[in-house]
């Protein structure tokens, strides 16, 4: 597939809405606590959401610096790896408040998808995300699909904005992605990996989801 060209070097501030800011944050506390969440916003130099998280409506919230800001925050303080895995674990309690909040994008669904082959649920379950972060924010995202795998493309990536790392960073997103899929496929796990990611100097985040699922309730 081709895509666009990422456009990272844009001087505007990019942001995400409040109301996916306020679910990125309930879900890193979800999976932090409260103080371990508080050392995070001091460190990211956000003492502004120590006070109380943004609020659910479609104003701009935070930037994508911000979010960049939160990322280097954990991996300073849980190291690379750790810093990862939280993200990764905060990307999957998303999940839950997305629904919350954005169910009804996704409600409509619930019908429907129990007649659906699991393939088609996974599509469905990747264009409502990308719909949402389309919509909403500034993440540019694109979906695709070969034979044995669908790809989920970040265009323009408000997770690894103008950071440089030696390999993938967008960890939130995978979680998110994981999260995602076992709920629409009802139960399964896809294996996903960041195969590319603009941090590491790739043309944009690119994540593989294979389309056999690797487990079953
Ligand atoms: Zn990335």
């Amino acid at each position: 597939m081709s895509v666009a060209v990422p456009v990272q070097a844009e001087s505007r501030n990019c942001t995400f809405p409040n109301k996916i800011s306020r679910i990125f944050l309930l879900a890193l506390n979800d999976v932090l606590g409260d103080n371990n969440m508080l050392a995070v916003l001091n460190t990211a130099r956000l003492p502004r959401l120590v006070e109380e998280f943004p609020p659910a409506n479609f104003e701009p919230g935070l930037t994508f610096e911000e979010v960049v800001d939160l990322f280097e925050a954990l991996e300073s303080i849980y190291g690379q790896r750790g810093g990862r895995k939280v993200a990764h674990q905060a990307g999957q309690a998303c999940f839950k408040y997305g629904i919350e909040g954005f169910g009804g994008l996704i409600g409509f669904a619930d019908f429907f998808l129990r007649i659906l082959p699991v393939g088609m649920r996974v599509r469905i379950g990747l264009e409502v995300l990308r719909e949402i972060f389309n919509r909403y924010s500034d993440q540019h995202i694109a979906v695709g699909e070969g034979e044995s795998a669908y790809v989920f493309v970040s265009e323009q990536c408000g997770m690894c904005w103008q950071r440089h790392a030696d390999g993938p960073v967008c960890a939130l997103m995978a979680g998110l992605l994981e999260e995602t899929l076992y709920w629409i496929s009802r139960g399964q796990r896809f294996a996903i990996e960041e195969t590319a990611c603009i941090a590491r100097g790739d043309p944009n985040c690119t994540f593989y989801i294979q389309k056999t699922p690797t487990s079953s309730q």
